[in-house]
């Protein structure tokens, strides 16, 4: 499935992503070709469906997970926000009577969205600015706004309760930090995801990959949003890199967070099979060659067959202890989806 050129041109890799499960996939990736002496460009491509206006800033969940995992500066225990961080900041706005108050913002985490704020209001589109904040950190990998055109997730509550005011919809974050995705969803709407386009150098990121990577991101309100922007989609089944996937559930549940609730929205089951049925065969119109599943999920791997997903399972629990042979488990996860995409040989350890 190799379309490479010769064997010193860089790897060219696109991954689509959303914040954690994105975020630790794309630093292991990146960890894995050094350790390896692998030339690859690396350009990710994040989910903005949960920016927002807080208290004066504009805040991009996602990329700032991404940035700051690559960064090597996130807090490893929550996934997100930074390492070592205060919340001074935060409390003044919040005994203002400002933001939200169960959505505390870091003082760190702060000065990146004053930053942001300041470069936007000069006029500079989200994908200059998220260059711009990143050439600080030199972390070895491109990221790219799905688009420069602001595209916000929102939640159709359903049922009574709503929220404690009565509104009947709410933005993706108060209801995913505030209400825990208990309250169901009747559905998630892309606010002005039919004005927007993909950022300069998506496209192109797509159609030029050797591979396409998914990694275990949430297929709803991560990976889906950015799918929904017009022509990520159609790119992803025209390019000739192959496209292979990580699943975000393991034995009939998410990893971390609450990936269910947004499936049982969309009316797809909480399973890998489900999810990658969902994706579908690029072969039948769908974007997957490959998908990776966990090895509780192993039983699904002939029903992907049939659907025209070549599967494999293995263990999709990223972690960072070393095993016998050397490996990660994050690093035997990367190894394995760039092993269905065809250029294994490309990764391998170099002879001693
Ligand atoms: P978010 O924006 O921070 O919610 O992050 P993502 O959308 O990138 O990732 C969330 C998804 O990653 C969830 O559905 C998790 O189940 C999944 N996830 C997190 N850690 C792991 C892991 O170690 N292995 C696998 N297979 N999935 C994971
Ligand atoms: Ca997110």
């Amino acid at each position: 499935m190799s379309p490479t050129s010769s064997a010193t041109a860089p790897l060219r890799i696109a991954l689509l992503a959303g914040g954690v499960g994105g975020a630790r996939f794309t630093r292991g990736l990146r960890d894995l070709l050094a350790r390896r002496d692998v030339p690859a460009e690396l350009t990710v491509v994040v989910n903005t469906g949960d920016d927002m206006w807080l208290d004066g800033l504009r805040v991009c969940p996602d990329l700032d997970t991404v940035m700051y995992t690559l960064a090597g500066v996130v807090h490893e225990g929550q996934g997100w926000g930074r390492d070592s961080e205060t919340a001074r900041v935060s409390a003044e706005l919040h005994a203002y009577g400002l933001g939200w108050p169960w959505f505390t913002l870091g003082d760190l985490d702060i000065a990146t969205h004053v930053a942001r704020t300041e470069l936007l209001r000069r006029g500079l589109p989200l994908s200059e600015v998220t260059a711009r904040l990143s050439e600080r950190w030199e972390f070895g990998a491109r990221l790219l706004p799905m688009s420069d055109q602001s595209v916000e997730t929102h939640v159709e509550l359903d049922g009574g309760s709503g929220a404690s005011d009565g509104r009947r919809t709410v933005h993706f974050e108060e209801w995913w930090v505030r209400l825990r995705a208990a309250t169901p969803a009747r559905r998630f709407v892309q606010v002005g995801v039919e004005d927007a386009r993909p950022a300069p150098g998506v496209l192109e990121a797509i159609a030029g990959a050797d591979v396409v990577l998914l990694p275990p991101s949430n297929p709803v309100v991560s990976i889906g949003t950015v799918l929904g922007v017009p022509g990520i989609r159609e790119a992803l089944r025209a390019t000739s890199a192959p496209v292979v996937g990580v699943a975000p559930i393991v034995g009939g549940a998410p990893v971390r967070g609450m990936a269910d609730a947004c499936l049982t929205t969309i009316g797809v089951e909480t399973t890998a099979l489900a999810v990658g049925e969902h994706y579908g065969a690029r072969s039948r119109g769908g974007l997957l060659d490959g998908w990776l599943v966990d090895t509780a999920d192993a039983d699904s791997v002939p029903a992907l067959a049939v659907a025209g997903i070549e599967a494999r399972a293995l263990p999709l629990l990223m972690g960072d202890g070393v095993g016998p042979d050397g490996l990660t488990a994050t690093d035997a996860i990367v190894l394995a989806a760039l092993d269905l995409a065809g250029v294994g040989s490309r990764v391998a350890p170099t002879a001693a």
